[in-house]
């Protein structure tokens, strides 16, 4: 936490706005759409899988519709395909950002309109905080009219091209679940230019209750909005967001300066004008082999790391799913390690992290 969270919260409990709306959710959605873009609505949801549904639901995407996802993310990007009765659609990663391949993107696009079906949304993902290629991915979006749903979750304080992540989709989508670079503990919110796509989403969010003066429901609604206790922890966290992607990107430039002349290892450059959040640090290792010594020696430390996110294509849940791929996620999976990268580690840390990989790769 930084040091006005408990002040906004104390503001909630002394003015008695415990409640899924209040001041605080207004001004957490004002601060965002403030460090976005100003031309952006922002709807301050419970969760960010909850603002995906939303998003996907916005969009049209409803029962037997096919749905474009990356592969190499968490989970989250996908299910909500699955709640609306869709089936996802998973494209593979490029090497250059780790996220969804244009190439490949279109191939599959093309693949999914020869069979008679026209993907009805594309969820593309800014992985680690490191911003997918959005200017092909946006082009070829556009060229076959195909909304995307941007999952930011992992990349507040991302951009490209000084844009901010976020504002580059038809609907943008951030969380503020527990481990993300911002938290209010758990949360989300739906972002998007189009301020109909916002007022939907806070319809929906709060149960879709027509305009009457009894209860009068002409949709099915769900209860995603964010509470107005937890959108206090949220405003105080927009007032450190700067000084926690400072925290995050100095964790990635001690790693790379200490690792990076052993050249079993590689590490995720930015492109040109690409501006990465660095949420995780995350480093390629020669092998599945090499990867597990180095978890392993520093799990013997209580050092936690994970490897990279199993795609999606792999997993059991949805292997049975049509799949584009090349190998490149799986590879990444296999060699790829996230170190530990929390806001809060101080240089011993750091230190001691890196003079155990050094051990193991000498
Ligand atoms: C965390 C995360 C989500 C889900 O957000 P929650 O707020 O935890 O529901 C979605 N997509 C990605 C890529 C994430 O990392």
């Amino acid at each position: 936490m930084g040091t006005n969270e408990q002040k906004y919260v104390d503001e909630a409990f002394r003015t008695n706005w415990i409640a899924p709306l209040g001041p605080n959710v207004n001004q957490f959605e004002e601060a965002i759409q403030q460090f976005i873009n100003n031309d952006v609505h922002v709807a301050a949801l419970s969760s960010g899988t909850g603002a995906i549904h939303l998003a996907l639901e916005i969009l049209g995407v409803g029962k037997g519709d096919e749905v474009i996802c990356q592969s190499l993310t968490f989970s989250a990007s996908a299910n909500p395909i699955k709640y609306l009765g869709a089936t996802p659609v998973f494209v593979d990663s490029e090497k250059e950002t780790w996220n969804i391949s244009p190439k490949l993107m279109e191939k599959a696009i093309l693949d999914r309109i020869a069979l008679g079906k026209k993907p009805k949304a594309i969820v593309a993902v800014h992985l680690y905080g490191m911003p997918y290629n959005v200017a092909e991915i946006t082009a070829i979006a556009t060229k076959y009219e195909i909304p995307v749903v941007e999952d930011s979750a992992e990349a507040l304080g991302s951009s490209v091209n000084d844009v901010n992540c976020a504002s580059f989709g038809d609907i943008g989508i951030l969380s503020f679940n527990g481990n993300k670079i911002i938290t209010t503990s758990g949360g989300g919110a739906l972002v998007s230019k189009n301020v109909d796509f916002k007022k939907k989403a806070v319809f929906l969010a709060t149960q879709a209750r027509d305009d009457a003066p009894h209860y009068q429901h002409s949709h099915v609604g769900y209860n995603y909005r964010m509470s107005n206790v937890l959108a206090g922890i949220g405003r105080g966290q927009m007032e450190v967001l700067n000084d926690r992607v400072a925290a995050r990107r100095s964790n990635f430039q001690f790693y790379k300066d200490k690792l990076s002349h052993l050249e079993q290892l590689e590490f995720l450059n930015e492109p040109e004008g690409y501006f990465s959040n660095r949420w995780l640090s995350c480093i390629l290792t020669p092998s599945y082999e090499m990867r597990e010594r180095i978890r392993y020696a520093l799990s013997q430390e209580d050092i936690e790391s994970r490897p990279i996110w199993k795609p999606m294509h792999l997993q059991p849940i949805f292997k049975n799913e049509p799949n584009y791929s090349d190998g490149t996620s799986e590879e990444l999976f296999e060699r790829g390690l996230c170190l530990p990268s929390g806001s809060n580690l101080t240089n011993q840390d750091l230190e001691r992290i890196v003079s155990i990989i050094l051990k193991e790769l000498s």
